[in-house]
């Protein structure tokens, strides 16, 4: 059940609605509320997700006249792209500027057995990670659920259109679904700009899309929320929706956590831990439970802080994925060296994790991790 008050259509208003972000029950109480049966929500959700479709009088199966009465009252609108970057690697980004003048950056990364997307969910970030060159811009505001999604709409046009280009890099190596067809975006982390957890209600509404058969039909496992660790936000999710979850504990305790996340200041460590349990419920098989831990030099990288991690995190169901720290100017930090982060991976691996590096994509375009939109106002700026 969606959750989010949507605007009715009212006589008096003359504002269009955006249609992009409704999932599938606020797109039946449109119908509904404009007179039409709710069989009219699968057909408009398919145009716009699966066909990738902008205009009403594109919906071939929809009368004249429904398309005709839609145009007036409705509109489907993404932003607009204001630059696509390519990095050696195949990683493409994508900068996005918003109505109100604000921009979001989104990431496609592609992999030998997967198309991962990486979206914003915030303009800007609150939490203030002291790693993290997102909160060095501050937080602007939530993105709205319409624009959660066009995230992942406009991916989709956008790599189609590469695909069908024959000098496109990296697509061709992308996963094919049953029926043949590529599945360019197999799997979405909401690891981009932002709190996803400080904006749950839209973004539970646009995870309802990306899950949904209708548009994206994406699989709970393929679709990853990751959170700093607020936890009433976690309890509802568990209510909200069913997706794979990344903590980004970065810490083995609640000293160095103070330090370098915040928020750990209001929630400690055994508070979200047990969060994580009651959302997961002792069942990961159909939903992840990633742990994300950043590798910061002389912080939270010796021997001690890995063996007392394995001790935290004891029975509890997760992979670790442990990321190089990615710098940016001023950050005071460095990043672990590459002998540290393998004895650490050593010894988490040794007492019974999985545990993986993460190898840093698409840096020649300051698209890895924690360096999104850290220049996004000059840029934006630059290319009107
Ligand atoms: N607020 C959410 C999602 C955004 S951050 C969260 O905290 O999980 C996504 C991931 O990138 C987090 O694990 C974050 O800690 C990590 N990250 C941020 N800055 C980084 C940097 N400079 N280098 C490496 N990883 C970073």
């Amino acid at each position: 059940m969606s959750f989010v008050e949507k605007p009715v259509i009212s006589k008096v208003s003359t504002k269009k609605i955006n249609l992009l972000g409704y999932d599938l029950a606020h797109m039946k109480a449109f119908f509904t509320e404009i007179g039409e049966k709710p069989f009219r929500a699968v057909q408009v959700l398919k145009w716009i997700h699966q066909y990738g479709v902008d205009n009403f009088e594109q919906m071939s199966n929809v009368s004249q006249t429904l398309r005709a009465n839609l145009a007036k009252i409705a509109i489907i609108k993404a932003p607009e792209i204001i630059m696509e970057q390519k990095a050696g690697d195949g990683t493409i980004k994508w900068l996005m500027r918003l109505d109100s003048g604000n921009s979001i950056e989104t990431v496609f990364i592609p992999e030998d057995n997967r198309g991962t997307l990486c979206i914003s969910s915030q303009v800007g970030c609150a939490l203030d990670c002291g790693f993290c060159s997102t909160a060095k811009q501050g937080f602007n505001r939530n993105l709205t659920a319409d624009e959660i999604i066009a995230q992942l709409w406009i991916a989709h046009r956008q790599l189609r259109k590469l695909a069908a280009d024959s000098n496109a890099g990296g697509v061709e190596k992308l996963p094919t679904r049953k029926n043949g067809v590529k599945k360019e975006i197999s799997n979405v982390v909401l690891m981009g700009m932002g709190e996803p957890l400080l904006n749950l209600d839209n973004v539970v509404e646009a995870v309802h899309l990306m899950l949904d058969d209708h548009a994206y039909g994406l699989s709970k496992r393929r679709v990853t929320i990751s959170t700093a660790g607020v936890v009433p936000a976690l309890k509802r999710l568990r209510e909200e929706c069913d997706v794979s979850l990344a903590l980004s504990l970065h810490a083995p305790n609640d000293k160095v956590r103070d330090s370098i996340v915040p928020l750990n200041k209001k929630y400690p460590i055994h508070e979200i831990l047990d969060a994580c349990r009651y959302y997961f419920n002792g069942n990961t098989k159909k939903k992840q439970f990633i742990i994300e831990y950043v590798m910061l030099a002389g912080i939270n990288d010796s021997e001690k802080n890995a063996r007392e991690l394995a001790v935290l995190l004891k029975k509890m169901p997760c992979k670790i994925n442990l990321i190089p720290f990615n710098p940016f100017p001023e950050s005071g930090y460095e990043c672990s060296k590459i002998q540290a982060i393998n004895r650490f991976k050593d010894i988490l691996q040794q007492s019974g994790y999985v545990t993986m590096v993460r190898k840093t994509r698409g840096e020649d375009i300051d698209a890895a991790c924690g360096q999104l939109a850290g220049k996004v106002i000059d840029k934006s700026r630059r290319s009107i």
